[in-house]
């Protein structure tokens, strides 16, 4: 116990009076923001689970009916942590609900409480042990680069993917292999890239866990727009994790822990702006005034830096463009990430952007509030669901018939990836930032559809 709360893998105290209440006194969901909900169910076709499975605990609805059981003093069963486990946090239901209900808030605080207060089994216990040890670490990602290239090179990926075995013994093994993207080497980036012509900002950018070290390319792509667009761009070493894997997924004292070094890192750059390129980290840095609004020494700090963050399409469309914009003729289907779309509110400024190149013609893709299935690491842990989500997605992306896949999230580019491989699809793959640079250099289309 920490701080008079439960830590992850602490057990709750049983009471002789009877079955423990869901939620202790450390920040469970807010009765208030629960009432919000007036059960009209607008929220419920945007909702993937409910989608899937039609099952009323599976939609935002039901979930929030659960978190007032709860808070009611009903116990925290199995059940009523299966139902919020399996949501993806995907907050379409946000976007979608007229009575404004902050569900971000809840799930978040809900899943706090489960984390530390519901015994998992060993061997969910084992896959999220195994996941929290990897992913917000981008020094160990790094090392598994060499393996997993020469594991994809030497025909051996083929050929487990050929026999079955793995997707057999272990699922979310086979998930993760078949995520992998293609691995390319990239040259470190420099700690500091000086503004073409005019300076008209310095900001500094999140190079991330996943996106640095499998999407390198995406990172240098960001780098070299901003200065073209007139930004010094500051690239802090050491920088480490965000934390949105680990505040999305009830872990709240490593999301702060993260959140407080990310701040430490930023605030000596000195910059005006902090821009990241994944919708997934940018959305919970935003979110750092609350995450830290009862730590007296980076509540103040917190919020100062969340008003600062600023995803790479947004900080673009603000300043507006100087740099000069070569055609490129090709037909994008854009996929809005759930963090950018429906967390942050994101969807004209990468639309804007994509629009001013000349002969790129953006279409639009059917069902766009539904998620992928990636959803950070919901896809590991849960991966048919997942599956049958980005096969849904890849059907929609392959019908409006485009040449290239647009979107902002390292997740949302593996998912999709992977779906339209298993359908045989063929579409190219690239992050928006990708496109802008291969415009401002002039490079032929033909570099955005390699592999
Ligand atoms: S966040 Fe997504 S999966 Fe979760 S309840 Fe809302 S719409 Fe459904
Ligand atoms: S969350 Fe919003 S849209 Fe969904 S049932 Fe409640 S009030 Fe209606």
């Amino acid at each position: 116990m920490v701080d008079g709360t439960w830590g992850s893998g602490d057990q709750p105290p049983r009471d002789v009076l009877g079955p423990v209440r869901a939620f202790d006194d450390h920040r469970p969901p807010s009765l208030d923001l629960v009432n919000d909900c007036v059960h009209c169910g607008f929220c419920l076709t945007t909702c993937p689970t409910y989608v899937l499975w039609g099952e009323e605990m599976d939609s935002p609805r039901g979930r929030i009916y659960l978190m007032k059981e709860g808070l009611d003093g009903e116990p925290m069963t199995d059940s009523m942590v299966q139902h919020i486990d399996a949501c993806l946090g995907c907050m379409a239901c946000v976007t979608a609900c007229p009575s404004g209900v902050k569900y971000d808030r809840l799930i978040e605080d809900t899943r706090a409480q489960v984390e530390r207060r519901h015994p998992r089994s060993a061997r969910d216990r084992a896959l999220r042990s195994a996941i929290f040890a990897l992913f917000p670490y981008p020094r160990r990602l790094r090392l598994l680069r060499g393996p997993l290239r020469a594991y994809q090179v030497s025909g051996l990926q083929g050929l487990v993917a050929r026999t079955g075995l793995l997707q057999r013994l272990a699922p979310a093994l086979a998930t993760l292999e078949s995520l992998a993207p293609r691995l390319t080497r990239v040259p470190r980036p420099p700690r500091r890239v000086r503004a073409r012509g005019k300076r008209r900002a310095v900001v500094g950018v999140l190079t991330g866990c996943v996106q640095g070290a499998f999407f390198p390319d995406v990172n240098a792509a960001t780098i070299r727009v901003l200065a073209a667009e007139g930004c010094d761009v500051v690239i802090p070493p050491a920088q480490g994790c965000c934390g949105a894997l680990s505040v999305h997924n009830g872990r709240e004292q490593e999301a702060q822990g993260f959140a407080r070094r990310l701040i430490d890192r930023f605030e000596r750059a000195g910059v005006d702006h902090v821009v990241v390129n994944a919708a997934g980290c940018g959305s919970s840095m935003k979110e750092y005034a609350d995450l830290l609004r009862d730590d007296p020494r980076y509540a103040d700090r917190a919020a100062a830096f969340a008003a600062k963050v600023r995803d790479l399409s947004e900080i673009l469309v603000e300043l507006g463009p100087v740099a000069e914009r070569h055609p490129l003729p090709v037909t994008v289907a854009y996929h809005d990430a759930c963090h950018l779309a429906h967390a942050q509110g994101v969807r004209a400024q990468p639309r804007a952007l994509l629009n001013g190149i000349p002969g790129l013609e953006v279409r639009e893709i059917a069902d766009p509030e539904l998620c992928c299935g990636s959803a950070g690491v919901w896809n590991i842990l849960n991966p048919a669901p997942a599956a049958d989500l980005g096969d849904r997605k890849a059907t929609n992306v392959l019908a409006t018939g485009a040449t290239l896949l647009v979107t902002a999230n390292p997740g949302c580019l593996m998912q999709v990836a992977s779906a339209v491989r298993r359908q045989g699809g063929e579409i190219a793959l690239a992050h928006t930032a990708k496109v802008l640079d291969a415009s401002l250099r002039g490079l032929p289309v033909s570099s955005l559809l390699q592999p």
